[in-house]
């Protein structure tokens, strides 16, 4: 176990800097005062920036540091898919604590460029400082989409459909098999590596097939209340109409309002949930289908505020604009 200290700051960034494989669009990389990076041309820059704490949004106790590095990004490129738009470029800050070992960044920075890897995007910089209390990541993510791709969560109009990417839940459900000892297994993965929709958001764009459209990052009730008040409308959400995974079925046989806590405020799934006409409905499953995601329709835009949700087994579920009700 080496410790930072011996490296210093300067060695401890040209280790980054050796290990980032060189992209395209940049003139100034890491080691100026500043990056220097091209964009397409007619394209928007779209810039976002999450920061990830220990002990809020980590705990060293479940998470690997390779792990943890592709997180930490995958969280921001999350939201450049959100928008549609193609992520390129990405900075890191850090405020280090003592207690992380030289081996533990090595890992940590390896996870975070492996991830950048799978994406196309490249690290162009960032800032490096001790930490007095846990570990600090910042991650800001630069991407670009022409104006007319952008997709905001300003556009749902009634009678649009809402579509959703994936299976919802299975990152919370992770979560409390983690903090029950579990360390493996399909909702473990889902909730430490989620895969940001970086592709499915682009294909989406391309087509021009959203109305509007956002990443579930707080769980699937509180986002879609984002997508209703920015575009004035409200919603009816079918319960029986939201994809789970087979492992969260098997799980959750017994109580459907434990589950459907889950699935419906549980959150970090890093889903899209986008609003689209029906005409456009054949032509998002085709999308889909043809980058290999699942994408399910689970309720529509109706012009009064408010958002009903509803199931066959008897259900109904109304939720004034603020306050939730978790099932009474
Ligand atoms: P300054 O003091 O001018 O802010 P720094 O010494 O903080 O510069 O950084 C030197 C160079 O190293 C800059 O190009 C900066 O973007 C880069 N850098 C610093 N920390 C990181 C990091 N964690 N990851 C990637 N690049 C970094
Ligand atoms: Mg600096």
């Amino acid at each position: 176990m080496s410790k930072l200290k011996e490296l210093g700051e300067f060695g401890f960034i040209d280790r980054i800097a050796n290990k980032v494989a060189p992209g395209t669009g940049i003139a100034i990389g890491i080691g100026d005062d500043a990056a220097a990076t091209t964009q397409s041309l007619g394209s928007l820059t779209l810039t976002s920036t999450d920061m990830l704490i220990e002990g809020v949004h980590f705990d060293l106790s479940f998470c690997d540091p390779f792990t943890l590095g592709r997180k930490s990004l995958a969280v921001n490129l999350s939201d450049i898919a959100a928008m549609g738009g193609r992520p390129r470029y990405f900075l890191l800050s850090m405020a280090i604590p003592e207690k992380l070992s030289v081996e533990f960044l090595d890992e940590f920075t390896n996870g975070i460029l492996a991830m950048a890897d799978d994406f196309d995007v490249t690290l162009i910089g960032g800032d490096t400082c001790s930490s007095k209390a846990g570990f600090v990541i910042s991650v800001t993510v630069i991407g670009e989409q022409r104006p007319d791709r952008i997709v905001r969560r300003s556009g749902a109009k009634p009678g649009d459909l809402i579509f959703v990417s994936g299976t919802l839940g299975d990152s919370a459900l992770g979560l409390e098999l983690l903090r029950n000892g579990v360390k493996q297994g399909f909702a473990v993965a889902r909730h430490l590596d989620p895969t940001p929709r970086v592709r499915e958001g682009l294909a989406l764009a391309a087509d021009k097939l959203p109305t509007s459209m956002l990443d579930i990052s707080d769980g699937l009730i509180s986002d879609l209340e984002h997508i209703l008040d920015c575009s004035s409308v409200g919603a009816r959400l079918d319960l029986d109409c939201i994809p789970l995974s087979a492992t969260f079925i098997a799980s959750h046989k017994n109580t459907l309002k434990k589950s459907a806590e889950l699935f419906l405020s549980g959150g970090e799934d890093y889903e899209l949930l986008f609003t689209a006409p029906p005409e456009n409905r054949q032509c998002v499953y085709s999308l889909f289908k043809k980058i290999g995601t699942p994408v399910s329709v689970i309720g529509e835009i109706y012009m009064s505020t408010g958002l009903t949700i509803a199931s066959s087994k008897g259900f109904e579920y109304i939720s004034a604009k603020k306050g939730f009700n978790h099932f009474g």
